[in-house]
C-alpha cells in the first residue's frame, strides 16, 4: 500500500505528467518504455513544496546543498541511450534527489546509486521506499571510484559534469555496455554515449551538449 502523500500526489499530478510525457515524445524521446517510466514516476515529491507547481515543466530545479533535480528531457534522453531490455544492472553515480534512479527503477532489474552527500541520499532513500521501490540501492559515497563490489554493470548513468569519464568507473561497464554522461569544461559539457567494446576498447559516440552540476571527487572536479 502506498503511503497517503505519494498516493494523492499520483492522483493529484496525472494530468500533468501526461502532458509533460507528450511534450517530451516530440522533442526526441521516443522510446515508449522510458516515456511509461516517467509517467508513472512523482517527480514533485522530489523536490521542496515551494516549486512543487513546477514539477512537470522540462528544466532542472534546485533540491538543496547546491544540487538540482535534472530535468525531465534530460532524464529522458540518458535513460533512452542506455537502450534497455529490463534485465540490466545499472549504476548510477549522483542520486540527488533519486529521480533518475526511480525512473530506471521501472525498467531494469537493479539499480545501484551513489551520491557524495549524505543529506541528499537520505532524502532520496525516504522517497524512494515511499514509492515502494525495491530495487535501487543507495550508497554514500566519491562515485567517481564507482562501486566494483556490485559490479560489473550493464549500463552506467553519470549524472554529474566531469572534466572526462572516471577510468575506474568505465572498467566496470562490461564488455557491450554503455556509459552515458556529460564530460568537457566545467561550463559546458558533451553529453556522450561510450560503449565498451573488448577489455581495453571503448568508442564513444556525442549525444549533444548539455550544462550539469559539477562531479566532485577523485577522479572528477576538485571540491
Ligand atoms: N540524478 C539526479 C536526480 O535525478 O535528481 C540529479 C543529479 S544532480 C544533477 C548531480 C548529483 O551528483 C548531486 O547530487 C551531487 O551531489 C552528486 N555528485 C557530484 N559528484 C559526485 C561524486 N563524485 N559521487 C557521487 N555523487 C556526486
Amino acid at each position: 500500500m502506498k503511503s497517503a502523500e505519494y498516493q494523492a500526489g499520483l492522483a493529484g499530478y496525472v494530468r500533468a505528467r501526461s502532458r509533460l510525457v507528450l511534450k517530451l515524445s516530440e522533442a526526441g524521446v521516443t522510446d515508449p518504455r522510458v516515456l511509461a517510466a516517467i509517467k508513472n514516476t512523482p517527480r514533485h515529491v522530489l523536490i521542496p513544496e515551494i516549486l512543487r507547481v513546477r514539477a512537470y515543466q522540462d528544466r532542472a530545479l534546485p533540491i538543496g546543498e547546491g544540487q538540482t533535480i535534472s530535468a525531465p528531457g534530460v532524464v529522458g534522453r540518458m535513460t533512452q541511450a542506455l537502450r534497455l531490455k529490463g534485465h540490466e544492472r545499472i549504476l548510477e553515480i549522483g542520486t540527488g534527489s533519486g529521480y533518475q534512479a526511480a525512473v530506471l527503477s521501472h525498467l531494469v532489474e537493479s539499480v545501484v546509486s551513489i551520491e557524495r552527500i549524505p543529506d541528499l541520499a537520505d532524502t532520496a532513500r525516504q522517497h524512494l521506499a515511499g514509492m515502494e521501490i525495491g530495487n535501487v540501492k543507495i550508497f554514500v559515497g566519491d562515485g567517481t571510484w564507482g562501486r566494483p563490489e556490485n559490479g560489473p554493470y550493464d549500463g552506467i548513468l553519470v549524472t554529474a559534469g566531469g572534466p572526462a569519464p572516471p577510468k575506474p568507473v568505465l572498467l566496470q561497464l562490461r564488455v557491450g555496455g554503455a556509459l552515458i554522461g556529460p564530460f568537457g569544461p566545467r561550463d559546458r559539457q558533451q553529453l556522450v554515449r561510450i560503449v565498451r567494446r573488448d577489455r581495453t576498447r571503448f568508442a564513444q559516440e556525442v549525444l549533444g551538449d548539455c550544462s550539469f552540476v559539477d562531479l566532485i571527487g577523485e577522479h572528477g572536479w576538485a571540491a
